[in-house]
């Protein structure tokens, strides 16, 4: 047993939290019982053990790499990974998203620190410190709690597990399993019952989070930026069509996501290769928010007495990732100018003249999104664009083409932002946003944002400057991104088409649903037409806050 025990983990209190069985340290905690060498999760139903024949753990891989082996009866896979979360350290929540797209599946530690700016002694410091486990330990829990769930949930044949995930083969995945559980992995399977049979090719898996989760929210906000053919939204459901980079080429297929009973939401993914589950199911993770800790980030939050209403009206609010970085850097780049509606009619004509079209019907999804390899050298003149527009998305294409690690976790929101702002048509709030939904950067803040200078107008209605927003989102750090998103939800900016009902709890009125929908208020989603427009008035490639949204996008005229 290591000596090296993790840090601020009081042992009383976590005795405690165990005995009452207290559902909010799952994922937060792992008990490890020495006599049996194995570890549970706090809500585990097994008798509690004597508090001198326990050890606790901050994750789960700091349990594995100290010998233990995940409960049969609790299943420790299905806590909710909260990982990302621990600690202050944005260089571990970085490492941590590398890993889940796979990044220490090819590479060693020494080049992931590399990509991380740090060097490779002290990411172990940092991974031992805020995790009580190293990054191989990490990387290969992961490995064995997702196929442990894949045994467990669905019907796929044992090769077929080990190849979803990610173990490069399956005598590596036997001997693991061999060596954990004392067993072949086949025999953990039987007896559970809980199967999930569906056609070939279709694997559902549930996907745990921290409740509360504000699901009606998600919804709405994914609902409103919906590409045609490529995204449905239905009533109590998202469903995509998916293309993974890297994975063998023109290889497509669809996910779905909905609630599911126990504080899960449930993928049904279709998709030819196995072998990119992990990196489907790591994005679906992203954009659905499962890694938030909803509960620390609204106490934080709730610390300003102006969110505090906010954040008790909506506990359970995520920020919405995105599936992909270049997507959304396009959508983003249409929005600019127009409202959400004309961005979605004109990205239905991107995806429909270039899109991959799609075997197989769901109704809806016509279209996989254009990679920048097909956008690259395309002639966009033909779909309704600006000349400008047109320029912009094609060097946007080849700028990700060039660089395509270019939405990838940086050292820093401060370094993620100039690289994204030299990028073609992406000004500061572009920037914010496309770190905030595609890297994950809880701290993102669209400072500029007019829906965020209009929640925190005054009595009297007087608007803060962008400068005075930012100083005052000082207090919101590190979680401005939530603060955000509660300030965009207080006026109904995610609730357009009358789709969720106003909140009446709320200090601040919600905007009529109805003007929204009419496309007469600019809604959070447009914010991008304001780098367009303050790059043009000042001839560089910045926002000019302060002239933001004076006046509706529509009476500006139209963009040269
Ligand atoms: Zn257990």
């Amino acid at each position: 047993m290591r000596e090296d025990q993790p840090m601020d983990l009081d042992a009383e209190a976590c005795y405690r939290a165990i005995a009452t069985r207290d559902a909010r340290f799952d994922g937060r905690l792992f008990i490890a019982v020495k006599s049996t060498g194995i570890y549970c999760r706090p809500i585990c139903p097994a008798r509690t053990p004597k508090r001198e024949n326990l050890a606790f753990y901050p994750s789960a891989a700091a349990a594995q790499e100290a010998g233990y082996r995940p409960c049969l009866r609790c299943r420790p896979e299905s806590a909710p990974d909260l990982g990302v979360w621990r600690g202050t350290s944005n260089t571990v929540s970085r490492a941590l998203a590398l890993i889940e797209k796979g990044g220490l599946d090819g590479a060693d530690v020494e080049a992931l620190a590399d990509r991380l700016g740090v060097g490779e002694r002290q990411l172990r410091r940092l991974f031992r410190r805020h995790l009580g486990a190293s990054p191989i330990a990490v990387a290969q829990t992961r490995r064995v709690l997702l196929a442990k769930h894949l045994i467990h949930e669905t019907r796929l044949p044992m090769s077929e597990v080990a190849l979803a995930a990610g173990f490069g083969s399956i005598r590596r995945f036997n001997e693991t399993f061999q060596q954990l559980f004392g067993r072949a992995p086949s025999t953990l399977r039987r007896g559970t019952g809980a199967a999930s049979p569906g056609p070939a090719g279709e694997v559902a898996i549930l996907l745990p989070y921290r409740p509360p989760y504000d699901w009606p929210a998600m919804l709405a906000f994914l609902r409103a930026r919906a590409i045609p053919g490529v995204e449905v939204v239905a009533r109590d459901g998202y469903t995509r069509t998916i293309e993974v980079a890297g994975e063998v080429a023109g290889a497509h297929g669809t996910v779905a996501v909905r609630p599911a009973t126990g504080n899960a939401l449930r993928a049904t993914i279709q998709f030819p290769q196995l072998s990119a589950l992990p990196t489907i199911v790591a994005r679906l993770r992203r954009v659905f928010d499962l890694i938030a800790d909803p509960e620390v980030i609204g106490a934080h939050l709730s610390e300003d007495s102006r969110l505090a209403p906010l954040v008790a009206a909506r506990p359970g609010l995520r920020v919405a990732g995105a599936w992909d970085g270049f997507e959304l850097a396009v959508r983003a780049l249409l929005g600019q100018q127009i409202t959400v509606a004309g961005a979605a009619t004109l990205a239905g004509r991107l995806v429909a003249a270039y899109g991959k079209p799609l075997a197989g019907g769901v109704e809806g999804l016509s279209h996989v999104f254009p990679g920048p390899e097909r956008l690259a050298d395309a002639d966009l003149s033909s779909l309704g664009l600006t000349r400008a527009r047109a320029a912009a998305l094609g060097s946007l294409a080849r700028a990700v083409v060039a660089d395509p690690q270019i939405f990838g976790p940086r050292r820093s929101l401060e370094e993620a932002i100039v690289k994204l702002r030299a990028l073609p048509g992406i000004g500061e709030w572009t920037a914010q946003y496309i770190a905030m939904r595609e890297m994950r950067e809880p701290d993102a803040f669209p400072a500029a944002d007019l829906g965020l200078m209009r929640a925190m107008a005054d009595r009297k209605g007087r608007r803060p400057s962008p400068g005075e927003l930012l100083a005052r989102a000082e207090r919101w750090r590190p979680w401005r991104a939530y603060a955000a998103q509660h300030l965009w939800a207080s006026q109904g900016m995610s609730y357009d088409r009358g789709e969720a009902p106003g909140d009446d709890r709320s200090p601040l009125r919600p905007l009529h649903p109805a003007r929204l929908a009419a496309g007469g208020v600019r809604t959070d989603g447009d914010r991008e037409a304001r780098d367009a427009g303050a790059r043009r008035a000042t001839g560089r490639g910045g926002a000019r806050p302060g002239r933001a949204g004076r006046r509706p996008v529509a009476a500006r005229g139209r963009p040269r």
